[in-house]
């Protein structure tokens, strides 16, 4: 392998969420040389952008990891469809948009010092410049921006005031902490005036011209150098391969420097237990030299399992849908779509489709939310999420038009079941085996079910049922408990909120990975974890919030700023 000739202060694995957030602060007073390696392109393609463009990036042939689960028997021997941005700007160049932190108890029930609910408000505050004005428990100067969704669609108003009738109570803001997070109402959108704000876009783009800050994309990290000194293993610097050709290269840290692991839920854990750090047994196993026997490196994965239920739009009503308003009848996107985008970044283009809905209890034996409800004002064409779009691909050749309606999509927000990442082979090009184990906790799948039924009690309310007609998933026929029970485990997908496989804590006896006061991975010298690994139980919210605000926070205690114990003064709300 051909080493590069610098050498570098920080070399940041993974050019995603948290690395984009780390690789504009840390170059930002030009004293420190920062590598970015990043496996996929840059993060300019127009389906990037423009938020509709979303439906165009699930199982996209580049900008997406095209990852599955191992088969899961509980589900009806599936695997589930795990997406992940691979691009400039990762999972946040290709998501839903939403801004969503969670609430207090999330981050209280961690139980870690300097994380606690008070903490983490400051950071997510400093981080966000929300863009539609002063609010209570939003910040104006950070580069995170946040605003209101654009699109409306006269379905919005009707769900809420279906929602209402169903006793939901009005929610205007639900990252407003001062308040419960229970209710119907707006999702706030990580969006810049109709456009996706993306950290690639936010925080990388803006920096690209520093001398001190070199970005190479096509590399893919293969393994990080650790030599094991007398003083105890220390992260040297990288392996990466170029995509296009395959050329091998090494990445060396100057004294002192550390290597950032950024890639994700899925490959941190991955490329850690390549380079020699995980459960020892497993290394042995695939013959990997044990560096440091980590046995919390790929345990505790999270995420927030999903079902829908959607309902047909009567004849008369189909072009309500927002798929109506994109798509003409033979499945082509109308002019006039492009066109409210063009001149006024507003109309149907402008919204991933999702950025309305529901937080809810189902039941009262939940102290907070355990559903989110995601509204759509369009009708699934299969209850497996994602693979509407390539239905539609189907209806599209056929030249037939997308039918109108309206899905929830049902999403068991503080699920408590726990997978796991494990080796498949000791090849860094195989992606890892991933056991994303929905339902072992059964009350997760109680969630879901209770979640059909609530989402079918919205829909029934006069000012929905005035539009529908009948039910396609589940469908009618599926009425008793064990009907929607077989539904769900036949149907259930991913909300695409992965974290936990790296958990941040204060003992490795614990499951910790990384120290929650320096993100450091025990018992290795300069080499770090900040991404959405490190979160050690999942928000009720979805997950990207959450993950600049850590970076944001790990960019200031590297630069020596602040300690992560030692809270800084609150910002005014
Ligand atoms: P990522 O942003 O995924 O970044 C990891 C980066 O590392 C990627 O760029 C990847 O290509 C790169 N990488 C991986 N392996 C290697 C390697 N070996 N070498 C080099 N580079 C590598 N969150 C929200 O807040 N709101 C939403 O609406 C929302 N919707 C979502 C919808 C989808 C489809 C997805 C996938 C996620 C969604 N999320 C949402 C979740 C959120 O986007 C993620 O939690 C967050 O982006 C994770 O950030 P990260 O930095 O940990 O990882």
């Amino acid at each position: 392998a051909a080493a590069l000739a610098d050498k570098f202060d920080y070399i940041l694995v993974g050019g995603g969420t948290a690395g984009c957030v780390l690789a504009n602060k840390l170059s930002a007073d030009g004293n420190k040389k920062i590598l970015v390696l990043e496996a996929g392109p840059s993060g300019d393609a127009m389906e990037v952008a423009v938020p509709a463009g979303i439906s165009r990036l699930f199982a996209h042939p580049v900008m997406d990891w095209g990852m599955s689960s191992l088969t899961q028997q509980q589900l009806v021997a599936r695997e589930i469809y795990l997406a992940r941005g691979r691009l400039l700007g990762g999972s946040s160049g290709t998501n839903a948009t939403l801004y969503h932190r969670g609430t207090p108890a999330d981050y209280d029930s961690w139980g870690l010092e300097g994380w606690t609910s008070k903490d983490v408000l400051d950071w997510f505050v400093k981080a966000e410049c929300y863009g539609d004005g002063p609010r209570p428990f939003h910040g104006q100067s950070g580069s995170m921006n946040v605003e209101q969704p654009r699109y409306q669609n006269v379905l919005h108003d009707e769900f809420f005031r279906a929602a209402a009738a169903a006793g939901l109570p009005a929610n205007p803001d639900f990252n407003d902490w001062s308040r419960p997070q229970e209710g119907y109402g707006e999702f706030q959108v990580a969006q810049k005036q109709g456009q996706r704000a993306d950290t690639y876009r936010t925080y990388l783009k803006p920096a690209m011209g520093r001398g001190n800050l070199k970005v190479i994309t096509g590399a893919r990290t293969t393994k990080v150098h650790i030599e094991k000194g007398s003083s105890g293993p220390r992260a040297r610097g990288v392996e990466y391969a170029m995509q296009q050709f395959g050329e091998r290269y090494t990445a060396e840290l100057a004294p002192g420097g550390e290597v950032l692991m950024c890639t994700g839920a899925v490959h941190t854990p991955h490329l850690l237990m390549l380079s020699g750090v995980g459960p020892a047994a497993t290394l042995r196993e695939h013959g990997l030299d044990v560096v440091a026997n980590l046995p919390g490196v790929g345990a505790n994965l999270q995420d927030h399992p999903a079902a829908v239920v959607a309902v047909r739009a009567k004849p008369e009503f189909e072009g309500l849908s927002v798929t109506s308003e994109i798509y003409d009848s033979k499945c082509n996107i109308r002019l006039g779509a492009v066109a409210k985008y063009l001149f006024g970044r507003r109309g149907p283009l402008a919204t991933t489709g999702c950025d309305h809905g529901a937080f809810v209890r189902t039941s009262a034996s939940h102290s907070q939310p355990d559903l989110q409800m995601r509204f759509v004002p369009g009708c699934a064409l299969d209850p497996d999420g994602v693979k509407s779009y390539i239905v539609f691909g189907e209806l599209k050749k056929q030249g037939r038009a997308w039918p109108g309606g309206i899905t929830l999509q049902l999403l068991a927000i503080r699920a408590k079941s726990k997978g796991s990442i494990g080796l498949k082979t000791a090849d860094p090009f195989i992606n890892p085996s991933i056991d994303i184990n929905y339902f072992s906790d059964p009350e997760d799948l109680a969630t879901l079910k209770n979640g059909v039924r609530m989402a079918r009690e919205i829909a029934a309310q006069e000012p929905l049922r005035k539009y529908l007609q009948e039910e396609t998933f589940p469908g009618e026929r599926a009425s008793s408990d064990k009907d929607i029970e077989e539904y769900v485990r036949r149907t259930v997908h991913s909300g695409n909120a992965l974290v936990g496989t790296c958990a941040m804590g204060t003992s490795p006896s614990s499951g910790a990975v990384v120290s929650s006061a320096e993100l450091k991975v025990f018992g290795v010298d300069g080499l770090r974890v900040v991404d959405a690994s490190v979160l050690p139980h999942i928000p009720g919210g979805q997950t990207g919030a959450a993950t600049v605000m850590v970076a944001e926070r790990a960019a200031a205690l590297l630069a020596g700023q602040t300690t992560i114990a030692a809270r800084r003064e609150p910002v005014p709300v």
